[in-house]
């Protein structure tokens, strides 16, 4: 029996982010602190016909970051353009962007700590004062000119927010700090996006691809497609907990979620360093990647799941750690096969 081509579902990346990515406040699960307060700013700026102050979202990937910008947008019923911070490496790109904006749009600016340095002079006036100067011309007939911008709202995002300069920082008016979801409020994303998709999921295979997420909604949602893909062709179509689990364990997908990168700094510092305590540069340049990565990126996960802990002295594996990769705690001579 062949497949009809012309029936066949081409599911993009693209679409299917767009199919399940929440367009309103209401829809956004989590981030309860974030939202609430988002709320009142915008009903505020909304009442006053203001448009709303420039929002910095800072949080590892996959934590939601664009879709609060499209929320926002949405939200005050504005246009969002979205760029990003490698793209625009000219003022004239900026200048280009800012001066199409209508009053109250959103412009939103991703990975926004990767600016070059003589575009984010330009995003200060802009930001502050709505005003950009442009330069004409070069040589002894260059002058400048002054351009009247319409009022908007910049969204920008970073992963890293300790590459932000303080000037550009302290221009952001609302900050918000995306933390890691926990398995309840994943699971009911999980939940959402099967209902949107028309996947039929039990309870209990939602809860295990939340579990092994690492508390990011992206990542749930992906696994989601890979699971969904096993249970077409080895079931019925139906996810139960079985055959999640069966997936998971074909992708080879932790059993708590921690990436190849979760791991590999867990392992070095538990069989290079004794378990620590061994210094962020050490770990760092031991597992290839910068110390600021690792400690903006993947540490705040393993810290809250307890795997690693922060002291004084440097940074220590735990006992789940040991556990995590098949150690006893403290010794690494044996390995536990589990
Ligand atoms: P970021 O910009 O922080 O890397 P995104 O905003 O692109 O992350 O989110 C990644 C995916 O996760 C999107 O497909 C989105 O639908 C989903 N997602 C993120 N946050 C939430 C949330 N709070 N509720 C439901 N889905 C979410």
């Amino acid at each position: 029996m062949g497949v009809d081509r012309n029936m066949r579902n081409i599911e993009s990346d693209k679409e299917f982010e767009n199919r399940i990515r929440p367009q309103a406040l209401s829809n956004f699960a989590g981030q309860d602190k974030i939202v609430d307060n988002l709320k009142i700013f915008i009903k505020a700026a909304l009442m006053r016909g203001d448009s709303l102050d420039h929002v910095l979202l800072h949080g590892p990937p996959g934590l939601g970051k664009t879709t609060l910008a499209n929320i926002i947008a949405n939200e005050m019923g504005a246009q969002l353009k979205v760029t990003s911070g490698p793209v625009l490496d000219k003022p004239g790109d900026l200048a280009g962007l800012l001066t199409n904006l209508n009053p109250g749009d959103v412009l939103f600016i991703d990975e926004i700590h990767r600016l070059s340095p003589i575009v984010e002079e330009y995003l200060y006036s802009a930001m502050e004062d709505y005003k950009i100067d442009i330069v004409l011309d070069k040589g002894p007939a260059a002058r400048s000119i002054q351009i009247e911008l319409a009022p908007f709202t910049l969204v920008g995002a970073t992963t890293r927010s300790g590459l932000l300069t303080s000037p550009l920082r302290a221009r952001f008016g609302i900050q918000c700090h995306l933390e890691y979801y926990d398995t309840q409020v994943l699971s009911d994303i999980v939940k959402r996006s099967a209902r949107i998709l028309d996947i039929s999921i039990d309870d209990e295979a939602a809860a295990e691809v939340a579990l092994r997420s690492r508390g990011t909604p992206r990542i749930a949602n992906a696994l989601l497609r890979r699971v969904r893909d096993f249970a077409m062709v080895k079931g019925e179509g139906h996810i139960d907990l079985d055959i999640t689990r069966i997936a998971l364990a074909a992708l080879n997908i932790d059993s708590r979620g921690l990436d190849q990168m979760d791991n590999k700094i867990l392992a070095t510092i538990i069989e290079k360093f004794n378990g620590g305590p061994v210094g962020l540069n050490t770990v760092a340049t031991a597992v290839s990647e910068e110390a600021g990565t690792i400690e903006e990126v993947y540490e705040p996960f393993l810290i809250k799941e307890g795997f690693l802990k922060r002291t004084p002295r440097g940074r220590e594996a735990t006992e789940i750690a040991y556990r995590h990769l098949g150690y006893d705690f403290g010794r690494t001579d044996e390995k536990t096969l589990f």
